[in-house]
């Protein structure tokens, strides 16, 4: 008798296989049997006219905080998402020295708008290492699984003090110490390192992330623990400008160490195809011994713009700052009134800062987003565009556009993947192997941006209803983000339908997956807000043979653990 018997599905395994129809069975939290027809089960699933597929992985996300007091981890398992590797981009809260914590919530809330109240109140700070934080985390029941890695910005504040928070050369003996922790932050379980070399990345006081400045002797220095624990991803948000252009030093490391380095990748307006010339020069580096792999999306970065955004066209204008104070019901109701209209209508953009002004002014970029949520609008459908036909400014289309909905309307602004307003290009990055799926940013960018559900995209628009232009095989969508996404952290128990591997498993009604418009709530701890994005169709999410959720409702299943290190392939499926 088997413990679980998912029955008679359509399976797609995640390794890029045919999907084909049969009972996957489970025992002891492991796989045992895939396709053809499995004894009976203690309990079994009728999957007649669903699809089965391994649980989503999820190797971009930014829940360091939300891990301690969420054991649900949403919105990524509400879209079946059954590991999450957090500790991105070079930000997180281990290790800490007391009177630190303030300074790194202050750099979570600014580069990934994450509420400080809520992670103030959220967090209860207990660890000071990175190994202490990750028996923290261990220690919670939760749903699935999570696997941390070691940011730059804490460790940097924690080994060099102020000079390492404001971006100061490392001195030899604080690379040797930060090598130090690194390698026994790996050791004890942490799945890589991460740092932002992004000047967009900025904590709440306006500095950049503590090491976006580091040199090659920091890098390596660092990157060389990686090597010396013998596992880790090099996880970094990069311009690619500068040392980071030429790719030399992680040419360098990566081949050094033979370990991975993933930086983030997508179409810019100034340059469409700079992200091509991108992955063909990774591919040549690569095939002379380089590990290196662009991070990618399946969707552009969209920021959503709405009056309980943390920005949109109006934000910044005198008369709307006035009444930003008023809680929603109230503002909306001012706005309607037509001379606070014309006014706000009448002023500008109060802002110096020019990316801000981009985005609050760059109407050609905006469209609105709808529900059902579409995420590939047409070209005239912007808001410029429309506007001229309508024979009004776009900021008066703008403004009435987000009072619709008792003024929740959210207007879409496609931050990169949309140079050329179609996902084509999008498309061929997503179809080259050398790419790894990512970005999602799960829980993070809570008040402008809601990408976590990413996995749920991934087959309602490549593989279902895409209709401007190619889409996605089936098996091409599942095996990007299980397999590929898996393999990339050396995760080699999990991401495939294959005896032997961890039981985690969705099942789902394809015909009947949608994916609901984004929506702004205010349940973070202290009432923080947060995007979050509802899907249906997901019948069963499986966590190691325990269902965790049914119909999208929890079951109380904790099965999630953290994962410490690279897992082997188990025995019976290689
Ligand atoms: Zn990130």
């Amino acid at each position: 008798m088997h413990d679980l018997v998912i029955r008679n599905g359509k399976i797609v395994d995640g390794t890029g296989a045919p999907a084909h129809f049969g009972d996957v069975a489970i025992d002891g939290g492991v796989i045992t049997s895939v396709g053809g027809t499995a004894g009976a089960g203690r309990r079994e699933i009728d999957a007649e006219g669903l699809l089965v597929t391994p649980g989503f992985v999820d190797i971009h996300t930014h829940y360091d905080g939300q891990v301690t007091w969420d054991p649900y981890l949403t919105p990524s398992s509400w879209h079946g998402v059954t590991t999450i590797v957090m500790g991105n981009c070079g930000v997180g809260f281990a290790p800490v020295r007391r009177g630190q914590e303030d300074f790194l919530i202050g750099l979570m809330e600014g580069v990934e708008d994450i509420p400080g109240a809520a992670l103030a109140e959220g967090i209860k700070w207990g660890w000071e290492s990175f190994p202490d934080y990750l028996d923290t985390v261990a220690a919670i029941p939760r749903a699935i699984d999570v696997g941390a890695q070691m940011p730059h910005g804490s460790l940097r504040a924690y080994v060099m003090g102020e000079r390492g928070a404001h971006n100061e050369a490392a001195t030899p003996t604080d690379i040797q110490r930060m090598a130090v922790l690194v390698r026994e932050a790996l050791q004890a379980g942490a799945l890589g390192f991460t740092t932002s070399r992004t000047m967009l990345h900025r904590a709440k006081n306006k500095e950049v992330v503590p090491g976006t400045f580091a040199g090659e002797d920091e890098l390596l220095g660092i990157g060389r623990a990686l090597g010396e624990a013998g596992h880790g991803v090099f996880e970094m948000a990069s311009d690619l400008v500068g040392p980071d252009a030429t790719m030399e030093w992680m040419v360098k490391l990566s081949t050094e160490t033979g370990l991975p380095i993933t930086f983030a990748l997508a179409q810019i307006d100034k340059d469409p195809n700079g992200c091509q010339r991108v992955i063909d020069q990774v591919k040549r580096f690569n095939a002379a011994g380089a590990h290196l792999s662009p991070q990618i999306s399946a969707r552009p970065t969209g920021m959503l713009m709405g009056h309980e955004s943390s920005l949109h066209p109006f934000i910044t204008h005198r008369t709307y700052k006035s009444i930003a104070h008023l809680p929603i019901d109230e503002r909306v109701a001012k706005l309607r009134e037509p001379a606070i209209r014309a006014q706000i209508l009448a002023e500008g953009p109060s802002v110096k800062d020019r990316a801000t002004r981009h985005f609050v002014t760059n109407f050609s970029k905006y469209f609105p987003l709808g529900d059902p949520p579409d995420y590939e609008p047409e070209r005239d459908a912007n808001l410029a565009a429309r506007a001229a036909r309508e024979g009004i400014s776009p900021a008066e289309l703008a403004y009435d556009m987000m009072l619709e909905r008792e003024g929740r309307a959210l207007l879409y602004m496609p931050l990169a993947n949309y140079a050329e307003y179609n996902l084509d290009a999008l498309r061929e990055m997503i179809l080259d192997p050398v790419t790894t799926m990512g970005l999602s940013d799960g829980g993070a960018h809570c008040g402008l941006i809601c990408d976590a559900s990413m996995p749920t995209y991934m087959l309602t628009h490549w593989v279902r209803d895409r209709s401007r232009g190619a889409r996605l095989t089936l098996e091409t969508a599942v095996q990007r983000q299980t397999t590929d996404t898996a393999n990339l952290y050396g995760l080699h128990d999990r991401g495939a339908l294959k005896p032997g591997m961890k039981a985690d498993v969705n099942v789902i009604d394809l015909e009947g997956l949608k994916l609901h418009a984004p929506k702004m709530v205010f349940d973070l701890p202290a009432g923080g807000r947060r995007l979050i994005q509802h899907a249906d169709g997901y019948r069963y999410t499986v966590v190691s043979g325990e269902v965790i959720y049914e119909n999208g409702t929890p079951t109380g299943a904790l099965p999630g653990k953290l994962i410490r290190g690279p897992q082997p392939a188990p025995v019976a499926a290689s």
